[in-house]
């Protein structure tokens, strides 16, 4: 099964939408198999970022990011990594279809509430570095066998 880190980020935590966002990832049928609630430390989150280290919006990412407590996520289950991105939508929330989270929720490209890896890459690294050796867990949800042909 594919795995694949999503993060509430503090806009969203401060708007009270990580129960929104666990409900659409539990109810699509995906399992959360790790959590964990906090401030990110600046050396993470400038770890994370690292691939937008030179774009104008990084310091400011990076200070938003680390300003308040965020919630991390690790998503388990078939084809993860192109559904979170699907159900987060368009990193611009003008672009982001209604029905997805930034298209419903989510006004400016800075505020735009949730991060999913991109790819089986980035997930590897991303999972890597906001869970470490952390135990992530794997356990059975009684809609398995009706989820996947
Ligand atoms: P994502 O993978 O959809 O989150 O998008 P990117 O990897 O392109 O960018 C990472 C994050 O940086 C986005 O989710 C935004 O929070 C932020 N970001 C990207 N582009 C801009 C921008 O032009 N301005 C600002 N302020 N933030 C941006
Ligand atoms: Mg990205």
């Amino acid at each position: 099964m594919e795995r694949t880190y999503v993060m509430v980020k503090p806009d969203g935590v401060a708007r009270g939408l990580m129960g929104e966002v666990l409900s659409r990832i539990e109810k699509k049928g995906l399992k959360i198999v790790g959590m964990k609630f906090a401030v990110m430390e600046e050396a993470k989150a400038k770890e994370h970022y690292a691939e937008h280290a030179e774009r104008p919006f990084f310091a400011g990412l990076v200070e938003f990011i680390t300003s308040a407590p965020s919630l991390s996520l690790v998503v388990e289950g078939g084809d993860s990594i192109k559904i979170m991105r699907a159900i987060n939508g368009a990193t611009k929330p003008a672009e982001a279809a209604p029905g997805t989270i930034r298209g419903d929720f989510a006004v400016d490209t800075g505020r735009n509430l949730v991060h999913a890896s991109d790819s089986p890459e980035a997930a590897e690294r991303e999972i890597k570095i906001h869970f470490g050796d952390a135990a992530l867990i794997s356990y059975p949800r009684c809609d398995d066998a009706c989820l996947y042909e």
